[in-house]
């Protein structure tokens, strides 16, 4: 009796293992494919800035050169390319960062309006070759100050407003506001009239180099890493992100920050 007991419980730590080890392979498989798409997905990105680079180089090598309005036309694509490189680098090494915990939150009390209108100032130029008005309540005129690092946040809503203009209609708009909740809470909302998103599209706007190609994001110019750095960086807030959008008529990002309970001492 004690031998067959002693074989059961044997083959039953057996198949234990054997599922254990099972579970493992397969995680390790999806990390796997997880990391082939991943490296996929950057070599493609990649490579189109640079073919363009170079077909417009072999083109200006070939004699577009001595065309003054031909060659200057072909520098600035080539240009806007190389910026496009830095910005899907840029994007990469934050994002690694983000993903390997390397990034650490620098948490402060700061004044969200003073960040919100900072951002406003750095896209005008962009907003304006579009014909887009920036909209933020001129009621805010008070200091209103939130928990969080100062500089990641700025890069949540800079993110949020640059895409709303990118993805926004000619002389639409984009409007910011602030809203109390309850605990504490602040929600913020980024809201434009523009190009909205289709429903089947909306919960894989976070993935990583997931871009809606009905919405123009070839043209436009990203990395597809904009929206999933936001959405780390919100989340390393303990905090939560939103979307609503209805396709045709505009969308709207919104998320969640701490209010400070106390103003910074220096101010
Ligand atoms: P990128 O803008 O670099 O393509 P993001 O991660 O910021 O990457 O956004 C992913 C995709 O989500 C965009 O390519 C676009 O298709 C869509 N998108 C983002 N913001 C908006 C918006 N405000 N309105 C419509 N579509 C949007």
């Amino acid at each position: 009796k004690a031998v067959t007991t002693d074989m059961q419980t044997l083959t039953e730590e057996i198949q234990k293992f054997a599922k254990n080890k099972k579970i493992e392979i397969e995680s390790l498989q999806v990390r796997e494919e997880y990391r082939r798409e991943f490296l996929g997905n950057i070599s493609h990105e990649l490579k189109t800035p640079l073919f363009t680079i170079q077909s417009y180089l072999e083109t200006l090598q070939d004699g577009a050169i001595d065309d003054l309005k031909v060659r200057d036309r072909y520098i600035e694509r080539a240009a806007q390319s190389v910026d496009r490189l830095i910005y899907i680098v840029n994007d990469l090494d934050m994002i690694t960062k983000l993903e390997s915990g390397d990034l650490h939150l620098n948490i402060v009390t700061f004044d969200i309006v003073e960040t919100i209108r900072h951002a406003f100032d750095f896209l005008d130029y962009k907003a304006k070759k579009r014909n887009i008005s920036l909209i933020f309540d001129l009621n805010y005129n008070k200091p209103i100050y939130v928990v969080g690092d100062k500089e990641r946040i700025g890069q949540v809503i800079t993110n949020l407003i640059d895409n709303s203009i990118k993805y926004g209609k000619e002389k639409g708009t984009t409007e910011v506001s602030i809203e109390d909740l309850v605990n504490n809470k602040l929600i913020i909302r980024v809201t434009d009239n523009g190009l909205g998103i289709q429903k089947e599209n909306v919960s894989r706007l976070f993935e990583r180099f997931y871009r809606i190609d009905k919405s123009g994001a070839r043209t436009v110019g990203g990395s597809g890493l904009g929206l999933s750095i936001v959405k780390h960086i919100v989340e390393a807030h303990e905090e939560h992100i939103y979307v609503e959008s209805s396709f045709g008529y505009g969308s709207e990002f919104s998320f969640t920050l701490e209010k400070a309970l106390v103003e910074p001492l220096d101010n």
